[in-house]
């Protein structure tokens, strides 16, 4: 790709596509949106890299505070993956317990801990076998299998659910009253579904209130960024409780002066709406799906797999998708495929 603009991209051929990867869901304004450029070129001016606290970096946690209500305090890393590996680190350190429960299917980025599935095939990851036995996978959407598990063990520290997983409100009011009634830590990996799926994260979704959530994509505005956020004693074990927090880019200007400034530029709600109604999953792999995207591809809709709307994609984006989903769709019926 060479350069996008809103809700387009085009390729170093010249070629235009509707974006629908959206810098992999980070992009909820669009590419190149003035504001976020704008305040990108004002602080590069500035200075990219102050080395203590800035003015920006408060008014970008003060924002996220006001917004998501489940948010006391805040911890600004560089990545999702650094989000979840640090969140981890926090539920463990609080309650003195090592084992973290998540579900098989969920995704939390690629850190030793958060990338644990199998026995089979972690050591094939790279994954050390201490890490691998401190992580727990239970089946999705199995309260039952929750309550055994922590009822059964207990050195489980918290219980870590996706955010964008398409689950039951009852089943994440269920994690929330088992973990409280177990004394178990319950965390929401934000990342994906922060600031799209709602606005005031699990609060908004799901009338919910978790112990720690992990955000990173649109919190930073398109550019590197995450954050650790939840409860003011939890967060407290970085510092006072003796947990570090290094890191050269943490907070870094440019991503809080993207992150600053997402909340004045548009209509919050709107966005959302936007943003979620396409937010589903793709389908899984099959000849028939390859071929379908292949199409999808010819057709110069998609480059690839994975749909996420921004608040710049209006009705001639979703038309012109339409009309090359039954181009593509007319070009593989042809071949007798379907
Ligand atoms: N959690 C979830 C739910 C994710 O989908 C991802 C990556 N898409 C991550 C964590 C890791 O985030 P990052 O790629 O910023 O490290």
């Amino acid at each position: 790709m060479d350069r996008g603009k809103g809700p387009r991209k085009w390729d170093i051929d010249g070629n235009e596509y509707v974006d629908y990867r959206t810098g992999h869901g980070s992009m909820i304004l669009g590419q190149a949106h003035p504001a976020i450029v704008d305040a990108v070129q004002t602080q590069m001016a500035k200075g990219t890299h102050l080395s203590p606290c800035t003015e920006v970096e408060i008014r970008w946690a003060s924002l996220i505070k006001q917004i998501v209500p489940s948010v006391e305090k805040v911890r600004f890393v560089s990545s999702g993956t650094e989000a979840v590996m640090m969140a981890f680190r926090i539920c463990r350190r609080f309650t003195g317990k090592e084992k973290i429960v998540k579900f098989a299917d969920a995704f939390h980025g690629w850190s030793d801990a958060a990338y644990v599935t199998d026995p089979d095939t972690d050591a094939a990851y790279g994954i050390p076998s201490g890490t691998a036995s401190s992580v727990i996978n239970l089946p999705p959407h199995d309260l039952e299998a929750v309550e055994n598990t922590l009822k059964s063990d207990d050195d489980i520290a918290a219980v870590v659910f996706q955010g964008n997983d398409v689950a039951r409100p009852e089943f994440i009011r269920g994690l929330r009253e088992l973990t409280e009634r177990m004394g178990v830590l319950l965390m929401i990996d934000e990342v994906v579904s922060g600031f799209r799926w709602s606005m005031s994260g699990c609060k908004g979704r799901y009338d919910v209130t978790p112990d720690v959530s992990a955000f990173a994509k649109i919190l930073a505005g398109g550019l590197p960024g995450g954050a650790v956020g939840g409860r003011a004693d939890i967060l407290d074990v970085i510092g006072q409780g003796g947990v570090r927090h290094p890191g050269t880019f943490n907070a870094n200007p440019l991503s809080a002066a993207a992150g600053a400034t997402r909340a004045p530029t548009f209509d919050r709600r709107a966005d959302c709406r936007n943003g979620r109604s396409v937010g589903g999953k793709t389908p899984g792999r099959n000849k028939r799906v390859d071929q379908l995207q292949m199409e999808f591809i010819n057709q110069s809709m998609v480059e690839s797999r994975g749909v996420h709307l921004s608040s710049s994609h209006q009705d001639s984006e979703i038309d012109f998708t339409v009309d090359k989903f039954e181009a593509a769709l007319t070009e593989v019926r042809k071949t007798g495929a379907i």
